[in-house]
């Protein structure tokens, strides 16, 4: 039996708790590590630090020469562990946080076979009985809801940064993945296989670099990016974009039911608050116009709407409203529309306020972390 310190996985296991949401420790994250790491790699990347450093800096942190280092964190940043920012002698790798590195990146590489669905089935069974747990109801997540085009029927009313063709025109680049949430649950028997479209999860300018030169997304333009947000919107997923109001890189469009920031939020008793996920917009309606058709009650991705068929007529729960538009996008009567809310709240400002607001709201201490992670 190893000692405790000495077990590489304890150790790896360790320094994730050490950084921004630290995952919950368990049977089943063991089970993971060991299915994804060797021993000596766990041990490597319990070395790694999450704050960018040079392969210089690490080379001489770590008595590893410069390029048997480079050529071990390159195969890391293939695998979907690290990140590295910029290229030539002033690139900077940092290992990516554990919501990164065990829900979404190595997903955008994943092949359909015996080692990833062992993997689906360990990550869905850790997700729904521990990790998930600290995203539920709690008032800071990563993400957040831009509404539908042209849901938002008065464009008086438009907020630029919940604008989505405020952000896409202004990105130089996109690439698109498969949604790591809907994969991962593809992957496992357990689940039903998603009705919604795979190709779906996009990334822009430096994360498109990123994801482009390591095989972990397909370069497409500015108009076959709007085609996908279109498919999307049709078929009822939910746009969002990282929570914070500058430098945003991703478009997630997301099935609440199947999706890391929603699966457990959704499945709250029925007048949950939904923390900032949801866009400063709600959805209003005509009733005079309402056919009672219940065609958005179907729609509804949170099951603020309720048909009652009988009656021909839909019932309505704010509190469960994300403002997303899904429900507007395609009434056939012009019935309902988005409206600004009455209080509107702000986002974060940059990725560095929402680490700082999310580390805060699970107790932990963000300028300990910080000092911490620049004494690397
Ligand atoms: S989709 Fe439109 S017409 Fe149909 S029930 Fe909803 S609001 Fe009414
Ligand atoms: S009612 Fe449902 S579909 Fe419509 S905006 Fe609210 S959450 Fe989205």
């Amino acid at each position: 039996m190893v000692e405790k310190e000495k077990d590489p996985y304890e150790k790896l296991i360790n320094h994730f708790r050490e950084f921004v949401l630290p995952p919950p420790k368990s049977d089943t994250l063991r089970q993971i590590l060991e299915h994804r790491h060797t021993p000596e790699e766990a041990e490597f990347i319990s070395k790694l630090p999450f704050a960018p450093a040079t392969a210089r800096k690490i080379s001489r942190k770590l008595g590893i020469p410069k390029e048997e280092l480079i050529e071990k964190m390159e195969a890391l940043i293939k695998k979907g562990h690290m990140y590295k920012d910029g290229e030539g002698k002033g690139a900077a790798y940092h290992l990516a946080e554990s919501m990164w590195q065990f829900f979404r990146m190595p997903w955008w590489i994943a092949e359909d076979n015996e080692w990833y669905r062992k993997l689906a089935k360990l990550m869905n069974k850790y997700y729904i009985e521990e990790f998930g747990g600290p995203f539920m109801n709690r008032p800071t997540v990563p993400m957040r809801v831009i509404p539908i085009d042209q849901t938002v029927v008065d464009n008086k009313e438009v907020i630029p940064h919940e604008h989505m063709m405020n952000y896409v025109d202004n990105w130089r680049r996109f690439s698109v993945s498969a949604c790591s949430c809907r994969l991962r649950h593809d992957m496992d028997p357990a689940f039903e296989k998603s009705k919604y479209p795979m190709r779906t999860c996009m990334h822009m300018d430096d994360l498109a670099d990123f994801a482009i030169k390591y095989g972990m997304g397909e370069e497409i333009t500015k108009e076959e990016a709007i085609e996908i947000l279109k498919g999307a919107a049709d078929a009822g997923l939910v746009h969002n974009v990282e929570n914070y109001m500058t430098n945003n890189t991703t478009i997630c469009n997301c099935d609440p039911d199947y999706c890391i920031y929603y699966e457990k939020i959704k499945n709250l008793p029925r007048t949950m608050p939904v923390g900032t996920t949801k866009s400063n917009y709600i959805r209003e309606i005509d009733e005079e116009k309402c056919i009672g058709c219940g065609l958005c009650a179907k729609r509804c991705p949170m099951d603020a709407i309720e048909f009652v068929k009988e009656e021909k007529r839909v019932i309505f729960t704010p509190e469960r409203c994300i403002g997303c538009g899904v429900c507007v996008h395609k009434c056939p009567a012009d019935a309902i529309w988005l409206k600004k809310r009455d209080e509107e709240h702000t986002y974060p400002s940059d990725g560095m306020e929402i680490g700082q607001i999310m580390t805060k709201e699970l107790g932990g201490d963000f300028e300990e972390i910080r000092k911490r992670l620049q004494s690397f």
